[in-house]
């Protein structure tokens, strides 16, 4: 064998450094689009942060993403995904400066570096143009693919931010512009940190609350409108946490949601709610909400059978309320459950009426018994005088469809007078009881049955106009 020469040595070292390269760029680039990954971007952008420190930096990041893929990949499957993904990928490419770093995120987002901005308009103009491109149709084979981008832009300039955080602000940024519904862009603010982080409390209070018992129920009435009786006691869920304090269920629940822990507090609710109403009077019902995503679990009918069969309580007396976004999931999978639990005996309730699209479609293909008037539109009532008309409608296309309605949030008797003499149903709100603790039902039933005596009147006496028939 001979000696390698000088040159031999040369190359190989040429080669060996070529191939660390290609190394280097495999691990630190995407396979799909080319583009660098997280690790690599974050990198790159400290080194321009530490660069700027001295001077105040003056840059920023775009966080871009794309809905519409999901509906993409599930209707078409993974590879066109993909093909859409690259092609946006390839667009990004095109549309920025060429000092910019691109880097893929996750599945369907994207982040953009500038390295060196004016201005936060410049920023904006930027994420505009992005958008805008990422916004064209996409052809594949004889399809136009449709998507609709959305942009979250960070600025840095103060010294305090690293790569990693300045990447974050700009995803909440991002979130914010998903959820706003408007121009598809929005920009960090301290505000949509400080959300992020009431909602990491919130969502470590529901672990802690479920494992140390922090839940309990409040129980707000609802009375027959006419006759003034108790009809029913709507569950109503209060988490009071050692140090949060009292947390809303407004900003609790959405938080169960997103992360799952609905199934399990639906659960409970629904087991202590019968337990607590097996105690009351046969004639008093228990409505319970439920959250859309429990339709989307499997679990929702077992938890009714299980918290029916462990308190014996009768089917015919729970009332489960329901949301229109519950039709919008899965209507078949949430239509034949509300289908079995009408079958068992419960009562559907269609729960915050004249807040969303109302459909009235909703009303007569799905098995309602009744629909809740939401307490907005009760409210607007005193200050917009074409809402008493509208209020009217409602109340005769309910009676049209066999339909019972409850209005809520009734706070002044001018509101209770009004529904009652369109002989609305059932009333209910704070002038006639505030949601309490269980160990006030008693009271509230008891003090209700006194009232009902004290209306009897012999039968000759004629009977008063309906408004004045009790108070509360
Ligand atoms: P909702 O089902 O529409 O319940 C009515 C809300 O209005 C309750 O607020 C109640 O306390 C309040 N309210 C009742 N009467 C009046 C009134 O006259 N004036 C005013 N201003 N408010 C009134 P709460 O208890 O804070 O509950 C808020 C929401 O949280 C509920 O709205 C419901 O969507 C949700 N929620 C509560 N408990 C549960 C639960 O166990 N499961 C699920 N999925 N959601 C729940
Ligand atoms: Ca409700
Ligand atoms: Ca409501």
């Amino acid at each position: 064998m001979t000696e390698p020469t000088g040159k031999d040595i040369a190359d190989l070292q040429r080669k060996i450094a070529m191939l660390e390269q290609d190394v280097q760029h495999l691990v630190s680039h995407d396979q799909l689009t080319g583009l660098l990954i997280r690790s690599a971007f974050l990198k790159r952008v400290e080194k321009v942060l530490g660069e700027q420190r001295e001077s105040g930096p003056q840059c920023a990041i775009i966080e871009i993403g794309v809905r519409g893929i999901p509906r993409i990949t599930g209707a078409l499957g993974r590879h066109v995904g993909d093909y859409v993904i690259s092609a946006l990928a390839a667009r990004l490419s095109s549309g920025i400066p060429s000092d910019c770093l691109l880097c893929r995120l996750d599945y369907w987002s994207f982040a953009v570096f500038l390295p060196q901005i004016n201005d936060a308009l410049e920023a904006l103009i930027t994420a505009k143009k992005l958008i805008e491109l990422m916004n064209q149709p996409i052809d594949w084979v004889e399809r136009s693919l449709t998507i609709e981008a959305a942009a979250g832009v960070a600025l840095a300039n103060k010294t305090d931010v690293d790569a990693g955080l300045f990447l974050h602000r700009a995803g909440l940024a991002y979130k914010a512009a998903t959820e706003k519904g408007g121009p598809g862009y929005a920009f960090f603010n301290p505000a949509l940190e400080q959300a992020a982080r009431r909602k990491q409390d919130v969502q470590t209070a529901i672990q802690e609350a479920l494992e140390k018992q922090f839940f309990s129920l409040a129980f707000q009435p609802y009375f027959h409108a006419m006759s003034g009786e108790l009809a029913g006691m709507e569950a109503l869920m209060r988490l009071k946490h050692p140090t949060l304090g009292a947390i809303s269920p407004a900003e609790f629940i959405p938080v169960a949601e997103e992360s799952g822990a609905i199934h399990k507090i639906g659960a409970w609710v629904l087991a202590e709610a019968c337990r607590i109403a097996s105690n009351w009077p046969q004639h008093i019902l228990v409505s319970i909400n439920f959250s859309p995503e429990q339709f989307l679990s499997g679990q929702l009918l077992s938890d009714v059978h299980n918290a029916l069969e462990l308190s014996s309580f009768p089917a015919y007396r729970l009332e489960v309320e329901i949301t229109e976004s519950t039709m919008l999931s899965d209507t078949e999978m949430v239509m034949s459950q509300l289908t079995a639990l009408r079958e068992l005996g419960c009562q559907i309730v269609m729960d915050d009426f004249g807040t969303g699209y109302s459909s009235l479609s909703y009303l007569w293909k799905f098995p309602f018994s009744k629909l809740k008037i939401d307490k907005s539109f009760v409210q607007a009532m005193d200050t917009k005088p074409q809402v008493k008309g509208m209020l009217r409608t409602i109340l005769d296309l309910a009676r049209n469809l066999g339909l019972k309605v409850t209005a809520e949030g009734i706070e002044t008797t001018e509101q209770a007078e009004m529904l009652r003499s369109h002989h609305c149903d059932f009333i209910q709100g704070y002038l006639c009881g505030k949601p309490v603790p269980e160990a006030e039902v008693a009271a509230i039933v008891m003090s209700r049955f006194a009232a009902s005596l004290r209306n009897l009147k012999p039968a000759a006496e004629t009977t008063p106009p309906a408004a004045q028939r009790f108070e509360f």
